[in-house]
């Protein structure tokens, strides 16, 4: 029989079903996965098997007493150390959190225990889900599971939610929660060799989740296939009331409407994304896509996105403006560290709080931040950003009236070594292809498309219209049929 662990999500869900295998059985399998690669890996800041294997033992139990089964039944995952989860620590990675227990559930993690999934531990994560390469988190980097055959060099899993990428590529867990402001979901994803989605901005309800840059902040599944992402999303959007960008639509049937027949459809593919001297391996793998999607039955098409040179620029200027303000409540006060030097006043607590508990990342944003917003620098940088932000809206717009989906690469390379970008430019430049969807709300997908010269993973994004992320997985599922992405990392830990 093939291991628990092997299964997808939709692979584990069915078992528990049928009655092939118990919730617990499969609970059990992964706890033990987990705890056998946390040394090596890093990927969990807390691991909770126990609530694992509570979750699974109430499905066990409403299975055995013929109750009708939620759609994650019996599917243990974990989440990413960014969502409130009551009871279990949350941190987004940082000292300044350390030790904060809330005492409330984010709305999609609510959702995923209503579906009957259960909870194997918080995902490590880039501090406040600041960076690319999970070398910011407080609590140590993740290391990929991934090598180059032969060497022993520790690899990023990508960031900010490289916890996520990291657990679903070793199949220490069979999906994932991912935030994604500005590539957070489809870099690690294309790292790694799995799938990831960003949903259209407002699917998924905000609430309970750490903040960084609210206008750009939005929650999606990882998973290892387009079908399993399909059936997590489904699970984790909604309205909700409690978040006022929450959109009041209703959740389409994602998954049972998967199909990767694309006749009728086009797909455009952006000049200004044919970067000089983009990477080989990386192009010939985006011909390759383009190729799957012909033969899946789409017409390709040439579009522009004419503004696409200056969404790295405006992205790190609306981020961190946003992520000063919503990082301001940090202060001592309310939750987390408390820096009180003797006879110190509100002043120097604040300041002696903020310089401990933040990490020189997040340090640098909230100063980028605080000065893109200040009375004399707002108009020519904030104003001046939120334009060009308006003007890139605008061009994929304009591209969506000769097309349906957009096909790129997801990241300008393969996974690099831990320590090889010190220069944090080198590392924003790495968010080329991912922030411009980010900065037009659109949702948008990694799904992996073969392995790069040295052996690892590459992925290729698909964007989509708003709302349309039933067009999104369908383009997915034409190209995971065609890509036929077998490799997976060799179990060295
Ligand atoms: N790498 C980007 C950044 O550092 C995106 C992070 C994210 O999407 N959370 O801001």
């Amino acid at each position: 029989m093939t291991q628990l662990t092997d299964l997808t999500l939709a692979g584990i869900r069915d078992g528990v079903a049928k009655g092939e295998f118990t919730a617990t059985e499969v609970a059990g399998a992964f706890n033990a996965a987990v705890a056998g690669a946390q040394d090596a890996l890093n990927a969990f800041i807390v691991t909770t098997p126990e609530a694992a294997l509570a979750a699974a033992a109430k499905v066990d139990a409403d299975r055995a007493a013929g109750q009708t089964l939620g759609k994650l039944a019996g599917v243990p995952i974990g989440m990413k150390d960014l969502f409130a989860t009551k009871g279990v620590q949350t941190t987004a990675a940082s000292k300044i959190l350390e030790g904060f227990v809330p005492p409330y559930e984010s709305t999609v993690s609510q959702k995923l225990w209503d579906a009957g999934a259960g909870l194997l531990g918080k995902l490590n994560l880039d501090q406040f889900a600041m960076g690319s390469s999970n070398e910011s988190s407080a609590f140590g980097h993740v290391i990929s599971p991934w090598r180059r055959p032969g060497d022993t060099t520790a690899l990023a899993p990508g960031g900010s939610s490289g916890g996520s990428s990291a657990a679903v590529a070793a199949r220490i867990v069979p999906a994932a929660t991912g935030t994604d402001t500005g590539g957070s979901i489809r870099q690690p994803a294309a790292f790694t060799g799995i799938s990831g989605i960003k949903p259209t901005y407002g699917r998924c309800s905000r609430w309970g989740i750490v903040a960084f840059a609210s206008s750009l902040d939005q929650a999606g599944p990882m998973a290892r296939t387009v079908t399993d992402c399909a059936i997590m999303l489904e699970a984790m959007a909604g309205f909700d009331a409690k978040d006022s960008t929450s959109l009041d639509v209703p959740v389409p049937e994602w998954a049972a409407s998967l199909s990767g027949d694309l006749r009728g459809k086009k797909v455009g593919i952006p000049r200004e994304y044919r970067l000089d001297g983009l990477n080989e391996d990386v192009a010939k793998s985006w011909d390759a896509g383009i190729a799957w999607l012909k033969e899946a039955g789409a017409e390709v098409v040439d579009i522009s996105l004419p503004h696409t040179q200056y969404a790295l620029a405006t992205y790190y200027i609306i981020a961190p403006a946003e992520a000063s303000s919503n990082l301001a409540r940090y202060d001592g006060v309310r939750y987390g560290q408390r820096d009180l030097p003797n006879g110190a006043g509100l002043q120097d607590m604040y300041a002696a709080t903020r310089a401990a508990g933040f990490g020189p990342e997040v340090k640098r944003r909230i100063m980028i931040g605080t000065y893109v917003l200040s009375a004399g620098f707002y108009d020519a940088y904030y104003t001046r950003a939120q334009k060009v932000r308006a003007l890139i809206s605008r061009d994929f717009m304009a591209a969506f009236e000769q097309c349906d989906v957009i096909l790129t690469p997801t990241a300008p390379s393969a996974a690099f070594a831990l320590g090889e970008k010190s220069n944090p430019l080198d590392m924003y430049l790495g968010d080329v292809f991912s922030v411009p969807a980010s900065l037009a709300g659109l949702p948008a997908m990694s799904v992996p498309a073969g392995l790069d010269r040295n052996g690892l993973p590459l992925g290729l994004q698909i964007i989509g219209k708003p709302l349309d992320e039933q067009g999104v997985l369908n383009a997915g599922l034409a190209i995971e049929a065609r890509a036929n992405f077998v490799a997976k990392p060799n179990m060295w830990w």
